[in-house]
């Protein structure tokens, strides 16, 4: 049984709705980010069941739970060695988040998930490439993840290089996967890296073409969301407030 003691900031909620202990009508809610106990290794399979009861629209709330409790500096006090034990035998992650690689904005800690809850595909821009697209169908189809969420950030140095046309061995090549919503940007006022709402308004374009462009060279996933069975979802994450913003 999980010791409650051990947690003290989770109070009595993880016995409320802890996935061990919700019962299924009361759908799973909530889940994503669950502490998990050491001695339930047999949750794993419960586990499985659980995130496959979830909806991509309950998966995404989750997410934004999470986020509130990183804001308000209520993290979940994990033990993340009783969570290495409890998926070592396999993984049944609720989503793949392409982020970019900055330092500040890492997806498992700004939105409290825990350790096998989401598959992570970091690269400057969070833009998308052929390798990219078969990790997210890898995660989708194979695996079962259910949510595909791109996520950009404010203050992004990869799009202030690609506003400025920045050249720097393979760089370059990176860069200009994003100058198209460089370009494709409305923009009232002065369109320079030395612009903040300049470089987050392209930012925020870039997420909105990465997740065309997924959907668009991707019949695997594109043929998954058509279903239902997955959303491809974006979001902003802005540096000063610490907020994930979800959108589309
Ligand atoms: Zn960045």
């Amino acid at each position: 049984m999980c010791d409650l003691s051990k947690n003290p900031r989770e109070g009595g909620r993880l016995t409320r709705r802890g996935f061990l202990k919700i019962p299924a009508a009361a759908g799973a809610v909530g889940v994503l980010g669950g502490s998990l106990c050491a001695g339930t290794a047999h949750a794993v399979t419960l586990t499985r069941e659980q995130r496959d009861r979830m909806t991509p629209a309950e998966i995404l709330a989750d997410m934004k739970r999470g986020n509130q409790r990183f804001r308000k500096g209520e993290l979940k006090n994990r033990d993340y060695l009783a969570e290495q034990k409890v998926w070592a035998k396999g993984q049944y992650p609720a989503a793949v988040i392409l982020s970019c690689i900055d330092s500040r904005a890492p997806a498992e800690v700004i939105m409290d998930l825990a350790l096998g809850n989401i598959f992570n595909c970091r690269v400057a821009g969070n833009i998308a490439n052929g390798d990219i697209l078969g990790s997210m169908e890898f995660a989708c189809k194979v695996t079962g993840a259910k949510v595909v969420l791109v996520m950009g950030h404010t203050s992004c140095g990869a799009i202030k290089g690609a506003i400025d046309n920045v050249e720097l061995g393979n760089l370059t090549g990176l860069l200009a996967k994003i100058r198209p919503a460089v370009k494709a940007t409305s923009f009232d006022g002065e369109r320079s890296s030395k612009n903040a709402a300049f470089v987050d308004a392209v930012a925020r374009k870039n997420v909105e073409l990465t997740k065309a462009e997924i959907l668009k060279k991707s019949p695997v996933l594109r043929q998954l969301q058509s279903k239902g069975a997955v959303k491809v979802a974006g979001a902003m994450y802005n540096l000063q407030t610490a907020t994930v913003e979800f959108f589309g």
